[in-house]
């Protein structure tokens, strides 16, 4: 009960940490950078904080210990399974079937664990969230099916790279096209981008791989390209019911979002084009936390004033980060004591959005 209250209170904004477990690579490969972070879960009846003890020596503290507390509407272990993280999300996956637009969203540096989160492995049980969320929202509208609804599904897998939307269905080479971002009374479009009608989840896994081998192929000609954007999947949903007339449209949004690394400033490694890939990673990701932060405090007054317009991933979102949405925010964290620093960063990223 306590949970719902908070959650009352925060609105639509739900934040989740998940904690990767250490990669049997990282084992073997360099004994010395596997060592653990002093990552401890302690709340374990709840699974709602983390706590960081850093034994390191610091910039400022000449080696002496520091301590980090931080709490999440839900905290996942690096042993959690793929089922028992959905468990948490399905519900809001499923609101967009009662017409709600939900965005979930994978936050972390790169190798954290992002799109094992989303789309996951290739088997049964480590299928991710997109997989498990859209074989939810079909199963659930097949059942809807003896009260009259008729649902239409839809997808769009759309990539946002250096402030530019690249569609990962299109056909062609990327950068060809360019797409426009359009807000029409409530809806979102973006012009000349590949819209798939979707009969069942089994399309939509089709479509995923087809996505993820246009990023692979593109970020064999670009450096790592992948974890340098974000990715946008959007299943659009629209029902009738043919005995009460009523219908009903909700979006799901499912985003990978890009690398939250820091860039490395001592200068050789900084490029040009890498400056530019990281500044407006930045950028987008600075933006989306003030969207979320604006939202969060949501009140009629100040509405008016949500910067959605400050990024290319903001604008896109608009309606589904806004009004009738839900939003989730998922954490994710290596567990290694080498990424601390890295962990920290967005470990205070999400509480700006908490
Ligand atoms: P990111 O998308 O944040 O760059 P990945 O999802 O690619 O990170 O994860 C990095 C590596 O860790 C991948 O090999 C992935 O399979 C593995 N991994 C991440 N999370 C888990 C997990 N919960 N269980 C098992 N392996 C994981």
């Amino acid at each position: 009960k306590l949970h719902n209250t908070i959650q009352e209170l925060k609105g639509n904004i739900r934040v989740f940490c998940r904690v990767r477990p250490v990669l049997p690579s990282e084992l073997t490969s360099s004994p010395s950078g596997s060592e653990l972070a002093a990552i401890s879960f302690p709340d374990t009846k709840e699974h709602r904080e983390i706590s960081i003890v850093s034994s390191a020596e610091s910039a400022t503290g000449m080696g002496r210990k520091e301590n980090w507390e931080f709490a999440f509407d839900k905290v996942f272990e690096p042993q959690a399974t793929q089922a028992e993280v959905f468990e948490e999300i399905s519900q809001l996956a499923q609101s967009c079937i009662d017409g709600y637009n939900v965005c979930i969203f994978a936050y972390g540096q790169t190798g954290s664990g992002k799109s094992f989160t989303m789309e996951g492995g290739p088997t049964e049980a480590t299928a991710g969230m997109i997989p498990r969320a859209v074989e939810q929202v079909f199963s659930v509208a097949a059942a809807l099916k003896s009260k009259g609804w008729e649902y239409k599904m839809e997808g769009q897998f759309l990539e946002i790279y250096n402030e530019t939307i690249n569609d990962l269905l299109g056909k062609g080479e990327f950068d060809k096209k360019k797409h426009e971002i359009k807000h029409d009374k409530g809806s979102t479009r973006v012009t000349d981008v590949v819209t798939v009608p979707l009969e069942s989840p089994s399309e939509v896994r089709s479509l995923l791989m087809l996505a993820h081998s246009r990023r692979t192929v593109a970020s064999t000609l670009m450096n790592e390209r992948s974890s340098r954007s974000h990715s946008v999947f959007t299943l659009r949903i629209s029902g009738t019911n043919g005995v009460t007339r009523e219908t009903c449209e909700g979006t799901l949004n499912l985003v990978d979002l890009a690398g939250s690394e820091r860039l490395n400033s001592s200068g050789a490694a900084a490029d040009k084009d890498r400056l530019k890939e990281t500044q407006n990673i930045n950028k987008s990701l600075s933006a989306l936390a003030d969207v979320i932060g604006a939202l969060g405090e949501k009140s009629e007054r100040n509405e008016k004033h949500i910067p959605y317009r400050n990024s290319k991933l903001t604008y896109l979102l608009q309606n589904s980060l806004s009004g009738h949405s839900k939003t989730l925010m998922v954490l994710n964290l290596s567990p290694l004591a080498a990424h601390l620093g890295e962990s920290l960063c967005s470990l205070r990223f999400a509480t700006k959005v908490n």
